[in-house]
């Protein structure tokens, strides 16, 4: 049977064209078509929608991410697989939040956009949507997995970050390796990629935004510390603290976080490295940390803390132990266990 995929726009530079003054303004999906006629001629059938709001990934919100996976939820058994067109700004953290979303899932949702829109002669986006497409397609190695497909490679969606606002390869995993090279094959390494699960799907979709994140920098004052968690209704912050996850050991600041912490706000200490993992009581500069109850989030990326943190939030709020639980665990393959 032949494969079946829909394509979700959303948005970003792979579909804008130029207004007069120079500026990149996104526009509807048939366009697509006319930039790459060749999608006629795969070997796959392809259907496609779009959002009610066509955005500029900038505005991106959960609100959109619900959108998203309602659409894929509806249509869940009719195609092989998905293929989200986006931006490339928060290109990282739509994939991750829909890993999130998405529990058991048995199929590919493939996310890719471009750095240059397809109108343009030199745009890396036909290559890109191609290549999304073929492995969203695939029969012979399932991806069951929230991906994003950049320049010739595959990464898990929760573990990619956006590194170039310039370069085609826009992407990359410090953490984890890709899951598939595109070149003259597409070659996969099957035993980077997730099993299929046998259990049914589980959506669920609800976010909390009402999270910060608070990066250090020597110097931060107990003013700006405190104004952000102070801020009305905070549930959760993610800390980006230095290198294997250290912190300023000054009163003031412990005091602060102690406070927070004693207030119901979940603590996630991500590194600012781009590579590597955070390791409480490593250096004595993270044994208050510890010692307050702030979480490690191992070798987690911002993108998939922030997302993990409000869906979390969003759909166990009531249940405040199990989101403590779940952050320092691996739910979708989006951090590494220190044993593993
Ligand atoms: N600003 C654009 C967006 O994220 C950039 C891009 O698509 O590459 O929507």
């Amino acid at each position: 049977m032949n494969s079946k995929i829909l394509i979700i726009y959303t948005g970003g530079t792979i579909g804008m064209v130029q207004d007069a003054n120079g500026s990149l303004h996104p526009f509807a999906m048939e366009r697509i078509y006319d930039a790459v006629p060749l999608l006629h001629r795969a070997n796959y059938e392809i259907d496609s929608c779009q959002l009610s709001n066509i955005i500029d990934s900038s505005n991106m919100k959960p609100s959109f991410w619900r959108d998203i996976a309602e659409i894929i939820e509806r249509e869940y058994d009719n195609y092989t697989g998905f293929v989200v067109l986006h931006g490339t700004d928060t290109m990282a953290y739509t994939a991750s939040a829909l890993s999130f979303v998405f529990e058991n899932l048995s199929k590919p949702i493939v996310l890719t956009g471009s750095q240059l829109p397809l109108g343009m002669l030199r745009s890396d986006g036909r290559e890109n949507i191609i290549c999304a497409l073929e492995i969203a397609a695939q029969q012979n190695v399932h991806v069951p997995e929230v991906c994003i497909f950049f320049e010739s490679r595959l990464y898990r969606g929760n573990r990619s970050t956006k590194v170039s606002a310039e370069n085609f390869d826009a992407f990359t995993s410090f953490n984890y390796p890709s899951l598939a090279k595109a070149g003259i094959s597409i070659t996969f390494k099957p035993h980077l990629i997730m099993t299929t699960p046998t259990d049914p799907l589980l959506v669920r979709k609800e976010f909390d935004s009402h999270i910060a994140v608070l990066k250090l920098f020597p110097g931060i004052t107990p003013e700006v510390v405190s104004a952000v968690l102070s801020a009305e209704g905070l549930k959760g912050v993610v800390l980006e603290t230095y290198g294997s996850g250290n912190a300023p050991t000054e009163p003031w600041f412990l005091d602060l976080l102690n406070d927070a912490q004693q207030r119901g706000i979940v603590i996630l200490d991500v590194t600012q490295c781009k590579a590597g993992a955070v390791k409480l009581k490593q250096y004595a500069a993270s044994l208050d940390l510890d010692r307050i109850g702030v979480i490690g989030g191992h070798d987690i990326t911002i993108e998939a803390a922030v997302t993990k943190m409000m869906y979390l939030l969003g759909n166990y709020a009531d249940r405040p132990e199990l989101v403590r639980q779940l952050m320092e665990q691996s739910l979708r393959g989006e951090l590494t266990m220190p044993n593993n």
